[in-house]
């Protein structure tokens, strides 16, 4: 059960049936498509969106993910230059989060959607 979410999440799949896509384009970096997503799933239709608001939630998702980004970049450069100075730090964590903006809006968009949709291979309208 767990196996499935992680191949929606890695994926990009619906999380109902894992067949279709969520996002609309495979271009995570550029800008003006990364975060266009398809309404419904174009093979069972599932509706991504479940509420209005729904993806609130995920910033709650996106909120962990940035921070476990940042405490990455910090010790892996206390690691690599333990004399760096406080703005090398800041200023290497604040390049790492906004390079991984395209990755922290589409994981937590998906990991969010699969904490309230399980995998069901006979969903198909
Ligand atoms: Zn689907």
């Amino acid at each position: 059960m767990l196996k499935d979410k992680f191949y929606s999440v890695f994926k990009g799949k619906c999380p109902a049936c894992h067949q279709g896509d969520v996002f609309e384009s495979g271009a995570i970096y550029n800008p003006k498509k990364f975060d266009k997503m398809y309404e419904k799933c174009a093979h069972c239709g599932h509706k991504y969106e479940i509420e209005n608001g729904f993806w609130y939630g995920a910033m709650y998702v996106s909120y962990g993910m940035t921070v476990a980004f940042s405490v990455a970049t910090f010790v892996l450069t206390y690691l690599i230059y333990p004399d760096a100075d406080a703005w090398l730090y800041f200023g290497l964590i604040v390049f790492v989060l906004l390079a991984l903006v395209p990755i922290t809006f589409r994981y937590s968009r998906l990991i969010w959607m699969n904490l309230f949709t399980s995998y069901n291979p006979n969903k198909i309208h």
